[in-house]
């Protein structure tokens, strides 16, 4: 089902391109959760229509928790910016590396937990370790309920280390403390800019995390406008449905939006 214009429900973004942003989550929202997270794929269809939209509004916006580098490899559209690693990475259209908005000691300290406490019995549990620099990701799809609760285990060594863990769609992510997440992510974008005009599309806990924020951004009179789009999924957080205008089922559903938007612009 392609949305056309003028029915199209984001035109909002056009009643004043100029200080409108498009933000979207990758995994999930642009494109279907696979059991590899390297075999993801970003349709052709949404990479041209974000592209051509960015020509167009003041900001189109990638938000996600992938390194900001690959990213915009999976995307394929440049003249994007990318906040990869759930805020950690901001790579702006024509950089070739991205600036981190975390250095130092706080950087480093997750790599070393894993360091410290990664065991053979990672691999045989069939936990997938994703190194993301100051984030280190355990992907455990396609495994049981058994690794599951060892999961749950090294969760609760991290915190007791006094890290920060976060659960998302059978991922469990270990953080520094003290991260602003993609929460910290949008807040960064609108802030100090003239956005005032904001669609953000997710699916999962941190997109949650991005929409209170900008509600709360909403209700400071920091934007005037927002409209949030939820993906929805049986492994994704309820409470981003109930705050959602639109609620599709699939990401492809998310792209016929995105295309009936940029199809209304000729
Ligand atoms: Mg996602």
């Amino acid at each position: 089902m392609t949305m056309s214009s003028p029915d199209s429900p984001l035109s909002v973004l056009f009643a004043e391109p100029e200080v409108s942003a498009l933000m979207s989550d990758i995994d999930g929202t642009l494109c279907r959760i696979v059991d590899r997270p390297e075999k993801a794929k970003v349709p052709q269809r949404a990479s041209e229509c974000l592209e051509k939209l960015s020509t167009e509004l003041a900001c189109v916006a990638c938000v996600t928790g992938r390194p900001a580098l690959t990213a915009r490899r999976m995307v394929g559209a440049p003249n994007l910016i990318y906040f990869g690693n759930h805020g950690l990475e901001l790579l702006s259209p024509g950089d070739e590396e991205p600036r981190m908005t975390l250095e130092g000691d706080e950087a480093e300290r997750v790599a070393k937990f894993v360091a410290k406490n990664d065991s053979p019995h990672w691999v045989s549990a069939k936990i997938r370790l994703e190194d993301k620099g100051a984030i280190q990701a355990l992907h455990f799809r396609g495994a049981g309920e058994r690794t599951e609760i060892f999961v749950r285990g090294i969760a609760d060594q991290a915190e007791a280390a006094g890290l920060v863990t976060h659960w998302g769609r059978k991922v469990l992510e270990l953080r520094p403390p003290d991260m602003a997440g993609k929460a910290g992510a949008v807040e960064e974008i609108i802030t100090g800019s003239k956005i005032r005009t904001v669609v953000f599309a997710g699916d999962d806990q941190t997109d949650l995390d991005a929409v209170k924020k900008l509600y709360k951004l909403r209700d400071d009179g920091q934007i005037k406008k927002l409209l949030v789009t939820a993906v929805a999924s049986e492994e994704g957080p309820k409470e981003l449905i109930e705050l959602a205008d639109i609620v599709v089922q699939e990401p492809d559903q998310w792209i016929d939006l995105i295309e009936g938007l940029a199809e209304s612009r000729g």
